[in-house]
């Protein structure tokens, strides 16, 4: 039997939902995690790249501990938005509060003019594409298919784009591979493509493949290749060093060009398909990028990725500034017009809650990086760290605000136990969260052979 409390409502089940709802459940508070898809994992599934897969199974079994809580019940295959609205959530559920723990996982707009009428005609946005991915292998995918070619032009310059670099180069010289009856998997390839065909003796030229370009408007020293800012001079310094060293790393294993100080200003159009891109040089002063005038020169490719970095979505009646969701208060990260709806995690700005963890002591991760960069799984179980770290702290802030609220009644608290059991039933959830999670998770990579395409 509920007793008299608070029930909160939390949007998205991965890292910073799981993480809030567990933080929560501490303080005696019961929530409701509400996701989109049948398993909460997130970004940990859909965006970090496959052949991650120790680093995968680790971070799914923290949120599987953090979800399967007396005081947390699940709610999978709900899209706010879509089957929940905003509007029926803060007007008709009367929850204590709303967490927006929903990511980012809307592309940042390529800034060439038109250039959005060639999705799928030449144009690829890194999310969609890892997302496919990732999941392409698996006999239950029936997705959007993106062909990849070789010679592409990928338009970015942080960790993700590197990761775009890899998948185009796995998925080029895996099938060329293939194709001569050459054995192999990618978590090979992901060790060194130039060691795999150094070791059959071939090369790029022999499989017929243009590598790649990566266009970066800044110097591969300005590149964000770890997610914390340096802070002193002395660290800057060694982070200019230590990222030219990861990209040297990675062109070295990964065989793909780069270009710096470009700028993407137009398009090139032919038979109704992107054929290409022209760029404009660049140069940086304080800080600043500025396009040189009358250096513009074309480059053309079948393919152009865009993989300059990730915004929250958009739900319909929570308002936005500009491109993120309008937050009212920095401290809470809460909604404005809205007092109890709050913003965590990669839903605040796209890029996670980096500059307050910062704050609270964290800049010892940058050495932790830094130092092992060549481990590159550590860089990303860093920014999930990170992440949770940030919601941790972000979390003591938004309980204190909810001390300040009355508690729901008892009959309120069976109320809104009953509306959620109503709609796990609805879409064939029975609370047996371990067993849901084992009949959703899809086909392992590691379960197949061959290159997986
Ligand atoms: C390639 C890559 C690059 C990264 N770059 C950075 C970086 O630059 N900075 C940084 O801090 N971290 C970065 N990270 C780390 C990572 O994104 C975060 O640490 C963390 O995973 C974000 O967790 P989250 O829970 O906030 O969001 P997500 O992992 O994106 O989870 C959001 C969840 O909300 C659900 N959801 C979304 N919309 C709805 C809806 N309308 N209704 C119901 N459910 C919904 C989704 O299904 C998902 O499960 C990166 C990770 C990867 C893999």
């Amino acid at each position: 039997m509920p007793q008299p409390g608070h029930f909160v409502a939390i949007i998205g089940g991965a890292v910073s939902g799981a993480e809030a709802a567990f933080q929560l459940s501490k303080r005696g508070i019961t929530s409701v995690v509400i996701d989109q898809y049948a398993l909460p994992y997130g970004k940990i599934e859909d965006g970090l790249p496959k052949w991650h897969i120790k680093l995968r199974n680790q971070e799914e079994a923290k949120i599987d501990e953090k979800l399967t809580n007396p005081f947390v019940h699940f709610l999978p295959n709900t899209r706010l938005g879509r089957d929940v609205s905003f509007q029926e959530l803060i007007e008709e559920w009367g929850v204590s509060a709303v967490l927006l723990a929903t990511g980012a996982w809307r592309d940042r707009p390529l800034p060439v003019e038109g250039i959005d009428a060639f999705i799928g005609k030449g144009l690829y946005y890194q999310n969609p594409l890892i997302y496919w991915f990732n999941h392409c292998h698996e006999p239950t995918f029936h997705g959007p298919h993106f062909e990849l070619t070789d010679g592409a032009i990928v338009v970015g310059g942080g960790l993700a784009s590197l990761d775009v670099m890899k998948v185009l180069m796995m998925d080029q010289v895996g099938k060329a591979l293939e194709a001569r009856g050459i054995q192999g998997d990618i978590f090979t390839l992901d060790r060194s493509i130039q060691a795999v065909l150094e070791a059959n003796n071939l090369t790029l030229d022999d499989l017929g493949i243009k590598p790649p370009t990566l266009f970066y408007r800044r110097g591969v020293e300005d590149m964000p290749l770890s997610p914390f800012p340096p802070t002193t001079p002395e660290k800057l310094e060694k982070a200019k060093k230590v990222r030219r060293k990861i990209l040297n790393n990675y062109q070295r294993k990964y065989l793909f060009e780069v270009e710096t100080y470009q700028v993407p200003v137009d398009k090139i159009v032919e038979n109704g398909r992107l054929a290409g891109l022209t760029f404009q040089q660049t140069r940086v002063e304080d800080g600043k990028v500025i396009p040189i005038p009358g250096t513009e020169k074309s480059f053309r490719s079948p393919l152009v990725i865009s993989s300059i970095g990730s915004i929250p979505e958009q739900i319909n009646g929570i308002p936005l500034a500009g491109q993120v969701f309008n937050i009212a208060d920095p401290e809470t990260c809460r909604i404005e017009g809205f007092p109890h709806v709050f913003a965590l995690g990669n839903a605040v700005t796209g890029r996670g809650n980096i500059n307050e963890s910062l704050r609270h002591g964290r800049e010892i991760s940058h050495a932790v990086i830094t130092e092992y960069f060549d481990e590159r799984e550590e860089m990303y179980r860093e920014t999930f760290r990170t992440t949770e770290n940030s919601v941790k702290e972000h979390l003591t802030k938004v309980v204190d605000q909810l001390s300040h609220s009355p508690l729901l009644t008892q009959e309120k608290m069976e109320a809104l136990s009953l509306r959620v059991k109503n709609l796990q039933q609805k879409v064939g959830y029975d609370g047996d969260y371990e067993t849901w999670v084992k009949n959703h998770l899809p086909m392992r990579l590691e379960e197949l052979i061959g290159f997986g395409h």
